[in-house]
Order: C-alpha cells, then sequence, then structure tokens
C-alpha cells in the first residue's frame, strides 16, 4: 500500500508549488514565457494555448505552468497537479502544471512542437485541459485513489482519456480534438507502442463524432 502510494507521488514529484500571488494582470516572466491569469506560458506556443484555455471559462484564475520537457515517458503532454498543493491546498487552490515536448520524436526527423499544425496542437491542449477539468473536481483522496489505478489499470487509463477529450468537445472543442486525434494516427514516424496506446485506450475519431453530435443535439 506505502508501496503505491509512493508510486503515485513519483508521477506528480519532484515539482513544488511556487505559490502564485494571485495577480493577473499579463506580464513578462523572462524571454522564454509570459504570463497571463495565474498561466506561465512558453511564447512559442502562446497563440495555440491562449486558443484553447478560451473554451475553458471554469479554469480562468487557476494556477497552471505549461513547462517544455525534452521528452516525456509515454507522452507528447502530461498534465498534472502540483504535489505540495495537492496535499496541502484544498482543491479551489491546487495548481497544476501541462507538461509538453519541445520537439516530438518521428523517427528520422524531428518536429517543433509549435510547428504541429495549428488546429492539432490547440486540440492537444485542450485535451490537458480537459484532465485538469477531471482533477479540480475531485478530492484530494479521490485524487490519490484515482493516480493509484490509473497507473495499475488500461481500464482506468482509458476512462481518464475519455473524460478528458468528453470535458474538452462539450467545451467546444470537437473540431480540434478530432483533428489531433487524427494528426497523431495518420502522421507517419511516431512509435508503433505510441500509435497503438492512443489506438487502443483512447477515443477513437468515430466516437468523438458521434459524441460530438450528441452534445450538440442535447444542446438544441
Ligand atoms: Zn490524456
Amino acid at each position: 500500500m506505502l508501496n503505491l502510494v509512493l508510486k503515485v507521488l513519483l508521477i506528480f514529484l519532484p515539482y513544488t508549488s511556487q505559490c502564485g500571488d494571485g495577480e493577473s494582470s499579463p506580464e513578462v516572466v523572462n524571454n522564454n514565457k509570459f504570463e497571463v491569469d495565474n498561466k506561465t506560458i512558453p511564447w512559442e506556443i502562446k497563440d495555440a494555448v491562449v486558443e484553447a484555455l478560451a473554451y475553458f471559462p471554469e479554469l480562468a484564475g487557476v494556477r497552471i505552468d505549461f513547462e517544455f520537457r525534452d521528452r516525456i515517458r509515454g507522452a507528447v503532454m502530461q498534465a498534472q497537479p502540483r504535489v505540495l498543493t495537492l496535499l496541502v491546498t484544498g482543491k479551489e487552490t491546487r495548481e497544476y502544471r501541462i507538461k509538453i515536448t519541445r520537439e516530438l520524436d518521428l523517427g528520422d526527423t524531428l518536429l517543433a512542437i509549435k510547428d504541429v499544425p495549428h488546429d492539432a496542437l490547440v486540440g492537444w491542449i485542450g485535451h490537458e485541459l480537459g484532465h485538469i477539468m477531471d482533477y479540480k473536481e475531485r478530492s484530494t483522496t479521490n485524487m490519490m485513489y484515482f493516480g493509484m489505478r490509473y497507473i495499475m489499470s488500461n481500464k482506468r487509463l482509458t476512462e481518464a482519456e475519455i473524460a478528458a477529450d468528453t470535458y474538452a468537445i462539450s467545451c467546444g472543442m470537437g473540431h480540434q480534438i478530432m483533428t489531433v486525434k487524427n494528426f497523431i494516427l495518420n502522421q507517419e514516424g511516431f512509435s508503433e507502442e505510441y500509435r497503438s496506446k492512443i489506438r487502443d485506450l483512447y477515443m477513437s475519431p468515430s466516437q468523438i463524432l458521434s459524441l460530438q453530435e450528441e452534445l450538440e443535439n442535447s444542446d438544441g
């Protein structure tokens, strides 16, 4: 049991809170990032991130740091709560980060994330924001159990990914979620391991389409 808890912590470590001051005025942090509404965003992908955030008014004021990484195991992007805020503060003030691979490894070539087709990149970020919408609703205890089950079970992984896509699609991002799905499934060069994960554990294009239609019909 302790072993599992440690494993869960390891997913979220080693980041600690930087304690945002709650100010939301746009402000240049340094040459690489800018800060707005409690978010830090790398300049290179600012337009896509701001466009995706516009679909999620419920994330206004929520601390989210978008951070480049050279490599993320088994993923291109990853949304996580910051572990200190997970343990110490309530879910209202929990802070998050979204790790983003700087360059996609396409076998023969590297594709800078900023050069991914715009709508696909917006959809990719939207999916991660969908995860944060999901995390935001969970208590800390629920979050810990969720993390454990996520590690141990493909079924839970599938449920979490469907939840993220569903949040994004219900916020009006059906087109972008579809675009990134097709981008991943059709782009030459992604490893077969990554592609089969996306095929087997994530929503398929036809599932996205039927969910999108269902949500649009229930709106009308
Ligand atoms: Zn995901």
